[in-house]
């Protein structure tokens, strides 16, 4: 269920380059758009704090954004479940808080992600919600 203890490595994280504990993990992301999918991957040693960051970015958007299409529904639940499964690997890490390497990032240092930009995920996600819900408020209150 968790990574073995010799699983945990201290060698660059492939995110923040931090010298942290890290595990070799796989995050994975899909957008369906009808008769095309988007996909982004991230893998290799991920420490703790990228690979939280990783995961609720990548989970989020293939939960809201990953149905729509033939194949995307079939891939979907299964990069869910191993997103879910990579995190909880993930969790063996080291807390960022018990990690001093974490001082030497700013404040407010976020994890850069790769992928779709959040700007294409929120207005992908309006237009295919503002057409299932002008779908069903039609059917319902159609002539
Ligand atoms: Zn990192």
């Amino acid at each position: 269920m968790y990574a073995s203890p010799e699983a945990i490595a201290v060698q660059p994280c492939a995110v923040c380059k931090l010298q942290v504990p890290t595990a070799v993990l796989r995050f994975r992301q899909n957008i369906g758009m009808v008769v095309m999918r988007k996909t982004a991957t991230m893998s290799g040693h991920l420490c703790r704090r990228c690979s939280r960051a990783y995961f609720s970015n990548f989970t989020l958007s293939t939960l809201l954004l990953g149905w729509w299409g033939y194949i995307s529904l079939f891939v979907t639940p299964f990069d869910v479940i191993s997103n879910v499964w990579q995190f909880m690997k993930s969790q063996k890490l080291p807390d960022p808080s018990e990690t001093s390497a974490y001082a030497m990032l700013p404040p407010d240092h976020r994890v850069p992600i790769i992928g779709p930009s959040t700007k294409f995920k929120l207005v992908y996600g309006v237009v295919v919600y503002g057409a299932i819900f002008l779908f069903v408020y039609t059917t319902l209150h159609g002539s």
